[in-house]
């Protein structure tokens, strides 16, 4: 006997995802979280088509775009030699195709929908049960420090880049160049801020970026992150580089001239989906963060953890009605999942590679983009964050770069 269907460990935007997909299909699933909402996530805290589409499609939109936040319309890059180019993808008269919401509300928004919706409990997650192979449920530790265990026929662990049950079935093991790790502060009184999300490529990251996101109130997101294996050979300390940038860097200077910092600098992890983790087993899926999917280019890892819960979901219900949990058919996820993300994925990987080969691709880039008024336009439509598109990293676009 067990007591849920399902059991979701992480109530992140993969988790409560998941559980307002479970619910709206009549499942009984348990959310459980260690954290109590509202409860922080160091982020970019920029939210972009993919993320707008899920929750469209889980009706809990409207009240979304009216969160506090900041509308994004478009996005000014630079690139290393500091040609900057504003990108516009959608008019102003139109929905904002974007949104900086701090996760600390963005991720709440989300909780509270899926708490509406599904069992939620406050619980630290500690070990699994695992019988013959297979994965059947949690032991946890709960607000009081006891422990409770509770059994499904199904997991799906959503608890973030350090996932405990990716950790116990040795699938959180991404070499150095597949993690990325990131800062993250808030400013306020950063100058000559607009409806833009900014992405810097400065020199010492390639092909990690320096950003600026803007938020309500005169405050933005401020934040850089580089691929831990470069970070590592190039010895960086990276709230070092973050405060040499903002004083030494010609673009920031003057505009962080009177900006105070109102947080101080966190970091966390990325792990990247240029490694295609194994994201099952009997018994469980992984998702989001804990299935390693963020964009290896952008850091963007909101929208495909949104869409791997309602995958996860689809398959999870399939194996449900088949009475068939077991890992040769849990692949189906894996299969489904990729194939709906894997060729964005491929080619923003491709072109982080090259980007960090040849940083002179990224100036010709720019340089082309500010002088070239249609390759402008067609560089709206594909970069990362407004509409998840594969072509940047083909053939046909480097060579219109290049030539
Ligand atoms: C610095 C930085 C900047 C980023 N910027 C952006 C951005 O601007 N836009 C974007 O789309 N993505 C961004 N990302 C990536 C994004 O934050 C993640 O991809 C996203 O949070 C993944 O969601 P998730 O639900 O899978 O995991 P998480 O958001 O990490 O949620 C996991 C949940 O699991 C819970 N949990 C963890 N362990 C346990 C346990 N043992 N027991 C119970 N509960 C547990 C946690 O409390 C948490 O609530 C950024 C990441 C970093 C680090």
């Amino acid at each position: 006997m067990t007591d849920f269907d399902v059991i979701i460990v992480g109530a992140g935007p993969s988790g409560a995802t998941a559980a307002m997909y479970l619910s709206k299909a009549g499942k009984k699933a348990l959310l459980v979280d260690m954290a109590e909402f509202p409860r922080d996530k160091i982020c970019g805290d920029a939210q972009g088509r993919k993320a707008a589409t899920i929750m469209k499609e889980l009706g809990i939109y409207e009240g979304y775009e009216k969160l506090p936040g900041q509308k994004i319309y478009g996005i000014t890059l630079s690139s290393p030699n500091g040609t900057l180019v504003h990108v516009d993808v959608e008019s102003r008269d139109k929905p904002a195709p974007g949104y900086v919401h701090k996760r600390m509300v963005f991720d709440n928004y989300l909780f509270q929908c899926a708490k509406s919706m599904a069992e939620f409990r406050v619980l630290t997650v500690n070990d699994y049960i695992v019988e013959d192979g297979f994965v059947r449920g949690i032991v946890g530790t709960n607000k009081k420090g006891e422990k409770e265990e509770h059994r499904a026929k199904i997991v799906l662990a959503a608890d973030g880049a350090n996932s405990v049950l990716a950790t116990k079935m040795g699938l959180n093991k991404n070499p150095l160049e597949h993690f990325i790790v990131a800062i993250r502060t808030y400013y306020r009184g950063v100058t000559g801020m607009t409806d833009r999300i900014e992405i810097h490529m400065v020199k010492s990251l390639i092909p990690g970026y320096f950003w600026i996101f803007p938020l309500p109130n005169g405050e933005a997101n401020v934040g850089l992150g580089m691929i831990v294996k470069d970070k590592n050979e190039k010895n960086v300390n990276l709230q070092e580089a973050l405060l040499h940038e903002i004083k030494n860097n010609p673009l920031f200077t003057e505009r962080f001239k009177n900006a105070e910092l109102v947080e101080r600098v966190r970091g966390w992890s990325l792990p990247i989906a240029s490694y295609h983790r194994k994201c099952y087993g009997d018994g469980f899926l992984l998702l989001g963060d804990a299935a390693s999917l963020i964009d290896p280019l952008s850091g963007e890892g909101v929208g495909n953890a949104m869409i791997s819960s309602k995958v996860a979901v689809q398959v999870a219900i399939e194996a449900m009605e088949k009475n068939d949990v077991s890992e040769k058919f849990l692949k189906k996820y894996d299969k489904d999942l990729w194939e709906v993300i894997g060729p964005e994925i491929k080619a923003n990987y491709r072109l982080q590679k090259l980007g960090k080969m040849f940083p002179q691709l990224i100036d010709s880039l720019m340089v082309k983009a500010a002088n070239d008024e249609n390759f402008r336009q067609k560089l709206e439509k594909m970069l990362p964050y407004t509409g998840g598109r594969k072509e940047m990293g083909e053939e046909e676009f480097l060579a219109e770069i290049k030539g």
